[in-house]
């Protein structure tokens, strides 16, 4: 079993605080994914994992080991905590064959000749290098590259995987072919992973669950459904999602509405429960809702004229094939849509949209915690 547990874990670098109070108890066998944007310390909390850098504060145990406790003065170095690391850079050796890069961390450990060649030959298969194993890393493309990097990981068998954006070097078309065999990949192996990405998509595809971080503080932690359907906050719904979720400044009345000045929409009945108990009803809230749950009314199931549509303008059609992302206004009140390719909208007409108003979401305007 090997569970990994961060508990109070803080990093400070001088007077910087990387990662702010984290805890994080990732599961055996679990694809934990650490999302959030650029310089927001998920690669510092996968570096203390791993033992390259220690917390300043906190503890952090793999399996039953604890193997960061810097106020008792335990500090396990990164060979002694049974892990494997990906990076973005295979960082493979480039004169060494296939089969030895593979076999590289066995030979280190001094096992048995045999052993090695059987275990080479069993994750080469696993990962389609069988052909190529004689081949040095020059003769062998991106992907093929990056699945040696993870043959050399996966060969010693360890309690836990640590990788940092293993495949932002690939190209587009690549990157979504090795996601998906990453992930049968962890599933097949049982392998407790913990993933570092800044792209939402690889989160959303890939994790079991994810934690999203942001300016070394977690934000939420949840299935790619629920961080979808149910952001703890405006920068979960803003960052998750793309395009990103619409956020607009509005007032709850007292008669149900959101009011956003130039037009209003009604509140569900339980939506309205919710925003008197807690004392909302006359208040300044941050309305979100996701482009896909706006609609060309044309396509919309549900119109009520004066309750969910509005009539907009059509500022900019982005057309992306398959749907148009159409940027809309209500005099100064901005948002975007998902439409049907087939949806009939032109720029600067005006067109008759429909919220879905199962899927909003109210957000308090101080602290951006949501209410719903
Ligand atoms: P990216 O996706 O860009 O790699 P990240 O979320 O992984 O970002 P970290 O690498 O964890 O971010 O860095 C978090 C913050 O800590 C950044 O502001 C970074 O500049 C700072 N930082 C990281 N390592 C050090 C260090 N050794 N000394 C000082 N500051 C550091």
């Amino acid at each position: 079993m090997a569970d990994v547990i961060l508990k109070n874990v803080w990093k400070k670098f001088g007077d910087f605080t990387a990662v702010r109070d984290m805890n994080l108890h990732i599961k055996d066998g679990e694809f934990m994914i650490l999302l959030g944007p650029s310089g927001c310390g998920k690669t510092t909390t996968l570096r203390m994992i791993a033992g390259l850098e220690e917390p300043t504060e906190g503890t952090i145990q793999i399996g039953d080991k604890l193997v960061a406790d810097p106020k008792n003065g335990v500090f396990v170095p990164p060979k002694d905590r049974d892990i494997a690391m990906v990076f973005q850079s295979y960082a493979l050796y480039p004169h060494m064959t296939v089969y030895d890069n593979i076999a590289f961390p066995l030979k280190l450990r001094k096992v048995p000749k045999d052993e090695i060649d059987r275990r080479v030959r069993e994750v080469a298969e696993m990962l389609g290098l069988s052909e190529l194993l004689n081949r040095k890393p020059r003769e062998l493309s991106g992907g093929q590259r990056q699945r040696v990097a993870l043959g050399r990981a996966i060969v010693r068998k360890p309690q836990v995987f640590l990788m940092d954006e293993p495949l932002s070097n690939l190209d587009a078309k690549l990157r979504v072919k090795m996601r998906a065999e990453l992930k049968k990949l962890q599933r097949q192996l049982g392998v407790t992973t913990i993933y570092v990405t800044h792209d939402q998509v690889e989160a959303m595809t890939m994790g079991d669950r994810i934690a999203v971080i942001n300016q070394g503080q977690l934000q939420q932690v949840g299935t790619p459904d629920e961080v979808y359907d149910n952001p703890a906050n405006t920068f979960v719904g803003g960052f998750i999602g793309s395009p990103p979720m619409n956020f607009m400044d509005a007032t709850v009345t007292h008669d149900g509405f959101v009011d956003f000045g130039s037009f209003r929409l009604k509140l569900l009945p339980d939506q309205v429960e919710v925003l008197e108990e807690k004392g909302y009803l006359g208040k300044e809230v941050i309305f979100g809702i996701r482009p896909e749950d706006v609609y060309d009314a044309f396509f919309a199931q549900v119109k009520i004229p004066g309750e969910n549509m509005a009539r907009a303008l059509v500022e900019i059609i982005e057309n992306l094939g398959g749907e148009k992302i159409v940027h809309l206004s209500v005099e100064d009140v901005l948002f975007t849509g998902k439409f049907p390719a087939e949806s009939k909208v032109e720029e600067g007409q005006e067109v008759d949209v429909v919220f879905d108003m199962r899927k909003a979401h109210v957000f308090d305007k101080g602290s951006g915690k949501a209410v719903f």
